[in-house]
This record gives C-alpha cells, sequence and structure tokens, in this order.
C-alpha cells in the first residue's frame, strides 16, 4: 500500500479574473495567447520556466520549418509568423536541408517577449506552474497555480492546457492515455557547440553528403519513407560515433547516439545538435525525468567526444550549453471529441469543420515524410475538444490522436496550428454570449482564422 498524509485544505487568494486562460507558453500555447488576444479578449498566459517557447526555448528545438519545399503548401498563420518575426530580430538563419529558417532557440526567448508584449490584451505570467484545476461541477473555471509565492488561484472563462502533457485535463478528470513508456519516442538532451571551424566543417559534409536513407540501417534508425526522401540530403551524423564505438569511445550499446545538427554560424557554433535518443523515459514521472537528464548529458559529452576526433572542423569544439530541460517527444494524448488517425495524417484528411492545414509531414515513429509535393491534411475543430469537460480546450503537442497522427501533429509548427485555432474559439465563445465551446460554429472560427492570417483549406 502506498504511504500517503493529508494535506489540510486552505484558502487560496484569487491573483487574476481573465477571459482566456492559456496554460504552456511553447509552440502550442503562445500562439493560443495571440489569437485569443487578438481575437479581442483578455487573457493569461501561464508559463512555469522563466522564457516563453516551450520547446523552442526551453529545449533548443530550433528546426520549425525544415519540412518546406518548394511544392510545400503549409498553414500561414502564427506558425509562420514566429519565422518571420525571428527573422526581422536576426534571431534566424537559412537551415541547412531546406527552404526555411532555423530559429534560435536564445534569440526567440526575445522574440516571443515582444510578441507578447505587442498584445495589449495578453497578462504574461512566467514562473508559475499550474498544480490543480478549479472545478464547477464539469466545467473548469480556473486553476492553481504554485509559485515562490505558494498556491494563488486564477478565474477563467475559458482555460487552454497547452502544457504537452495535458496536465490540466488530466487533472481536471477528462480522459487522456499514454503511450507505454517502451513505445514511446525517445527522449532527447538537446545541446549546442562552440568552436567550430565552419569551413572545415562544411567542406566534410559537401564531401560526404548524408541523405534520409542513411537514417535506415538498424536499431533505433530504422524507418519508412515514402522514397521521395531517401535521396534527399540531410545533415546526418552517425559515422563519428560508428567510429568512436569500433575504439572503444563510446560503449556498443549506445549505438542510439546519431543525429542530426541544425546549423552552423559564422562565430563557430553549431546548433540544436539532437543526437542524443534515450528510450524508456516517461516525461510524467520526475523520477524518470531525473535519470535521463544525467544520463542524457553523460551521452552528450561522449558525443562531443566523438565529433572531436572524427568530423572534420570539431576537433577545437566544446560544450555552449544543454537546453534548459530534457526534451520528451510524447507523454499523454487527449481523448478528444475527434481523435486524428494516420489515414487522416497520410492521405489528405478533410473535414468540414477544418480549423487549420498542415503539409503532409510526418516525422517519428520509424516514420519520415516530407511534404515535396503539395499534400495537406486538415484538422477539425472536434480535435481540439476534451471529452466530459467543458469551458477546457487542448492545443499542441497532446491533441487527439493515434501514433502516425501524433508523428505529424507533434511538429511545432502544427502545434501552432492548434493553438492558433483554440485561442481563436476561446475568443468566439465568450463573444457569443458565452456559448459552450462544443456549440462553437467553425465557420466563425475559420472566418477569424483567415482575418490572422491562416489557412483552413
Ligand atoms: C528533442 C526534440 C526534438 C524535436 N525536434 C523537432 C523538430 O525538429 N521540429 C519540430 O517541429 N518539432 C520537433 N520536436 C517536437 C516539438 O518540439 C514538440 O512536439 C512541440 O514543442 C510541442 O509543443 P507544445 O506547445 O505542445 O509543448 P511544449 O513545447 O512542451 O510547451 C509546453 C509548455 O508548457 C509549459 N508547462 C508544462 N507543464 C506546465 C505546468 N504544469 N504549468 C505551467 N507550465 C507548464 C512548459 O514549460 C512549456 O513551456 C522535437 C521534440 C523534441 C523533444
Amino acid at each position: 500500500m502506498k504511504h500517503t498524509i493529508t494535506e489540510p485544505a486552505r484558502e487560496v487568494e484569487v491573483i487574476h479574473e481573465t477571459d482566456v486562460l492559456v496554460v504552456g507558453s511553447g509552440p502550442g500555447g503562445l500562439p493560443a495567447a495571440l489569437a485569443a488576444a487578438r481575437a479581442g479578449v483578455e487573457v493569461c498566459l501561464v508559463e512555469r520556466f522563466g522564457c516563453f517557447g516551450g520547446n523552442l526555448t526551453v529545449v533548443g528545438v530550433e528546426g520549425m520549418h525544415w519540412y518546406r519545399h518548394e511544392d510545400t503548401v503549409e498553414s500561414n498563420g502564427i506558425a509562420r509568423e514566429f519565422e518571420e518575426r525571428a527573422k526581422e530580430m536576426g534571431a534566424a538563419v537559412p537551415e541547412s536541408q531546406s527552404l526555411s529558417y532555423e530559429i534560435d532557440s536564445e534569440g526567440f526567448k526575445l522574440v516571443a517577449d515582444k510578441m507578447v508584449q505587442d498584445e495589449p490584451n495578453i497578462r504574461p505570467m512566467l514562473h508559475r506552474q499550474f498544480v490543480a484545476p478549479i472545478m464547477d461541477g464539469n466545467a473548469i473555471v480556473g486553476i492553481i497555480t504554485e509559485s515562490k509565492a505558494g498556491r494563488e488561484a486564477i478565474l477563467a472563462k475559458r482555460v487552454i492546457d497547452a502544457t504537452g502533457d495535458a496536465d490540466v485535463i488530466e487533472r481536471a478528470g477528462a480522459p487522456t492515455y499514454k503511450t507505454p513508456p517502451e513505445q514511446m519516442m525517445a527522449a532527447s538532451v538537446m545541446f549546442h557547440v562552440a568552436g567550430v571551424d565552419k569551413q572545415k566543417f562544411m567542406d566534410g559534409i559537401k564531401s560526404d553528403p548524408q541523405t534520409y536513407a542513411d537514417w535506415g540501417g538498424g536499431g533505433e534508425w530504422n524507418i519508412e519513407t515514402s522514397g521521395k526522401e531517401d535521396e534527399m540530403f540531410s545533415p546526418f551524423l552517425k559515422k563519428p560515433f560508428e567510429q568512436a564505438i569500433k575504439d572503444g569511445l563510446i560503449p556498443p550499446h549506445l549505438n542510439t547516439i546519431a543525429g542530426t545538427w541544425g546549423a552552423v554560424h559564422d562565430t563557430g557554433e553549431l546548433t540544436y545538435m539532437n543526437l542524443i535518443h534515450m528510450d524508456d523515459c516517461d516525461g510524467t514521472d520526475p523520477d524518470s525525468l531525473t535519470k535521463f537528464e544525467i544520463e542524457g548529458r553523460r551521452q552528450a559529452m561522449l558525443a562531443i567526444e566523438a565529433l572531436r576526433r572524427y568530423t572534420p572542423g570539431c576537433e577545437g569544439i566544446r560544450l555552449r550549453n544543454f537546453g534548459m530541460s530534457l526534451g520528451v517527444r510524447d507523454t499523454r494524448k487527449v481523448d478528444c471529441a475527434y481523435n486524428m488517425t494516420s489515414l487522416d495524417v497520410r492521405e489528405q484528411g478533410r473535414f468540414e469543420d477544418s480549423v487549420g492545414i498542415f503539409p503532409e509531414f510526418i516525422d517519428g515513429y520509424g516514420i519520415l515524410i516530407l511534404p515535396t509535393t503539395g499534400r495537406y491534411f486538415q484538422i477539425p475543430y472536434r480535435n481540439l475538444l476534451p471529452k466530459k469537460v467543458e469551458n477546457l480546450l487542448v492545443a499542441g503537442r497532446a491533441t487527439g490522436g493515434d501514433r502516425d497522427s501524433h508523428a505529424a501533429t507533434r511538429n511545432m509548427a502544427c502545434c501552432a496550428v492548434t493553438g492558433q485555432a483554440a485561442g481563436i474559439a476561446a475568443a468566439i465563445s465568450i463573444k457569443q454570449q458565452n456559448q459552450p465551446l462544443a456549440q462553437v460554429d467553425p465557420l466563425l472560427i475559420q472566418k477569424e482564422l483567415e482575418r490572422q492570417g491562416g489557412r483552413h483549406h
């Protein structure tokens, strides 16, 4: 039996009341807050860390649009705006494998600050962690946060869960499900290095270019492509780590060390080093997170040593920084009014209540399909609606769907699509005489999305 104690009941101060409360400020939550504010309601944006951006800033995932090729049809809207604003503010460089810009994870902290501050309707609250929902029967009416100030309450007419892990929805009692940890996508400690000889590094890459087909070849890296990806260039690094295993520098069981680099800068920084992949991590279990943070850092240092020895241009590199947190790719998914399927993302799903589109880009669970054609799928409004609990929406990677669909919708630009749609829907439901979320007319969401520059078809 579990050893438990009973927490005494206590009075909690209501520090703020708002229309739309967004919990989590990643690629799902930040667009949700911006979209709701632009649709004309008061918004509060709660984030546990000291910056907005979620994985983009906190983990250092810089490749938001690396799927883009000549014929790619994409969602536009806030997903695109992130890239444009980052370019304007000098926080983006051309990405190595696509027609996109890689967003600088540090620079984007400032971009996000600016985007939030440009919206007078948004009240930002960093350094507050959601800990409990405030319920009135089946409806969520606010949240309790915990911070250096202790426990505080924020009341809201609508709540958008953009925590990535569906923390709010799970605790509010709406149904969620979770892939068993041993089947989850690997977790990664992301890192960036300094001291690269850019010219020498790029000469080395050009003399032995890798392709997406090279991702295959065993274990972690077996992938299904649609065939057209196989000959395309990928900034993929595996050979240095294979050599390091042969030479005894890296133990043989760490043949999972391999992956992509993002951008090499004139200043000698090689960023978005997505090389460490660890199975069995449960991102909702702090003991598991503790174990893999430590293990990931250890593996990253082995990877850096291998790069120093076996990769031209990297002889003098040193660690610049780790991401502020371990990167987790999937945990809970919400059982929504509609859950996306493999068929939807592979065969251009179409829905009357579409509130956004995303190109046919699938990356994960052993599949890599790039949107080199104009194919795309739509996302229905019902995909943002959790069951059982009212006033509540989900945005970002926790939206309902099966494994293949998660490999598409988890991508940051798609999280921005669900985020923007959720923000708009929440605002409209309030402006339409406090209409229940489930009854919001998707046509109104579509209209506002168009006004905000996004596509739904
Ligand atoms: C290593 C790695 C590499 C990836 N590579 C790519 C890539 O190249 N391209 C791509 O498009 N996608 C990539 N992804 C996927 C992508 O980063 C995520 O799926 C996406 O960021 C999810 O967005 P989100 O807003 O749902 O969640 P997150 O980005 O996780 O943001 C959630 C936010 O909520 C906050 N939060 C969480 N819980 C609480 C709480 N209880 N209270 C308050 N705040 C809370 C977090 O601090 C965070 O800021 C990668 C993911 C990982 C881990």
